[in-house]
């Protein structure tokens, strides 16, 4: 039996799905044209007028957004509504850069949590689940959006925020936490303290987890699912479209199903913008259909990803969006080898290392370095030179199959690099600093 949280909609045919999509695609860009200059600016440069978009066909007519037009417009420069119709403020985490601000109405808060909900209820919740939402609160999207939607979906709501390990392990324990939200660098850490402190995976009563906000390997996945006890699933979204809950996964674990009925998704290609064929591998693009303050055309996530339209056996009709693969500009160019930082990930966790790791990238005579450092657990831990030494070359042989350039690996001690609360930094690239 599978539960939805707005059944009639998550259920829809294709059909119905298209025209509610090409009813509110008409009438969000007529709300835009007329409300922000900014864009009205970019469809006139573009020669393109709201008659123009009849339907979501249409859409690949429109100008594209990117984070520099919202860096550019900051901080009013595309609110489409009067201040004094908005009801809240949240910010990106600012992990590629300069924050932008995104503004809300009450009717986009209440969008925005109903899509929360919808992730909650395909995680097994309802109202007789806990859910301990580990979330940042505060700027961030993360805390208040799984917060919103916990209500809606009227599970009793435990407001932790990000931190505090040792009282997000006690409320867990004696409050009986039963779904857990947080990052899922968060939610390792915090399995590893259960660990330390004793506790068994059997111990908790954490059925599932819905962790998002950065990217995760699906070696990560299994590695949180045991020490947790759970069900993992996977949560995106963006402050740009209105936080997390754009697109969550499902009990199949595949993907995660995009809230079509409000956020119109393309696939284009990160060169020449041009759209890609369902299927293809390319930048993810949005257009919010309803959202009224701060509805964003065309924005450009700079996610690579692939859509699929392949029917789901847990009966959601929408198109589902693979694990993104890493940001466009989270790739990094090593010697002329293109290495995402999830692939790091993979090698590691299939070798039985720990998620705690950080690379260092360098410029050195100029040629490019590439170390990592990965960090031993307790039960791993060698002081006999030789043993270390073997492992290393181990390692770095695994890595260079695998991203086709071999990095210096090093093994450090237990608990040598810091946890991260919140969105992990896996990445320092010290060429930035020379350039
Ligand atoms: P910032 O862009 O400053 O990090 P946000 O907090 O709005 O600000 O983060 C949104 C970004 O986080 C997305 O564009 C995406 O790159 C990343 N993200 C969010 N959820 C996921 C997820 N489930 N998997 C991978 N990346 C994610
Ligand atoms: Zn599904």
């Amino acid at each position: 039996m599978h539960h939805y949280y707005q059944p009639e909609i998550e259920t829809a045919s294709r059909e119905e799905i298209l025209a509610i999509q090409n009813e509110k695609i008409v009438k969000q860009v007529k709300h835009v044209y007329e409300n922000v200059p900014y864009y009205r600016d970019l469809m006139d440069k573009k020669g393109v007028k709201p008659e123009d978009v009849k339907s979501v066909d249409d859409i690949k007519k429109l100008p594209f957004l990117s984070k520099s037009d919202l860096r550019e417009a900051y901080p009013y420069g595309l609110l489409a509504t009067d201040l004094k119709n908005c009801v809240r403020i949240h910010s990106t985490s600012g992990t590629t850069g300069k924050r932008v601000v995104a503004f809300y109405t009450q009717a986009d808060v209440d969008l925005w949590e109903d899509c929360c909900a919808r992730a909650i209820v395909a995680a097994g919740g309802d109202k007789g689940d806990v859910v301990q939402v580990s979330y940042g609160y505060g700027l961030f999207t993360g805390g208040a959006g799984l917060h919103g939607g916990s209500h809606k979906v009227g599970c009793l709501t435990l407001p932790m925020s990000s931190g505090n390990t040792d009282r997000q392990i006690q409320f867990m324990m004696d409050l009986n936490a039963t779904i857990l939200c947080a990052t899922p660098s968060y939610a390792a850490y915090l399995g590893e303290s259960l660990a330390e402190r004793g506790y068994k995976p059997e111990d908790n009563k954490l059925k599932a987890g819905i962790f998002g906000a950065e990217p995760w390997t699906e070696e990560m996945r299994r590695s949180i699912e045991q020490s947790l006890g759970i069900k993992a699933y996977d949560i995106y979204g963006l402050t740009e479209t209105s936080g997390p809950g754009v697109a969550f996964e499902c009990c199949e674990q595949k993907g995660m199903h995009i809230n079509e009925d409000h956020f119109y998704a393309e696939i284009i290609d990160p060169d020449t913008g041009e759209v890609l064929p369902e299927g293809s591998k390319g930048e993810l693009v949005f257009t919010a259909l309803d959202k009224e303050a701060f509805p964003l055309l065309r924005y450009r996530t700079r996610d690579i990803c692939v859509l699929t339209r392949e029917k789901c056996s847990c009966g959601r009709t929408f198109v589902k969006m693979c694990k993104p693969m890493g940001r466009s500009d989270d790739m990094l160019i090593i010697r002329g080898v293109n290495v995402f930082p999830s692939q790091i990930e993979t090698v590691l966790l299939n070798e039985g290392y720990t998620p705690n790791y950080q690379i260092v990238v360098d410029r050195v005579n100029n040629s490019d370095t590439l170390d990592i450092y990965v960090e031993l657990e307790a039960s791993q831990f060698s002081d006999i030179v030789s043993v270390n030494q073997a492992r290393e070359k181990k390692l770095a042989g695994a890595m260079r199959t695998m991203l086709g350039i071999g990095p210096a690996i090093h093994l450090v001690a237990p608990k040598s690099i810091a946890r991260s609360e919140g969105k992990a930094v896996r990445v320092i690239d010290k060429r930035k600093l020379h350039d």
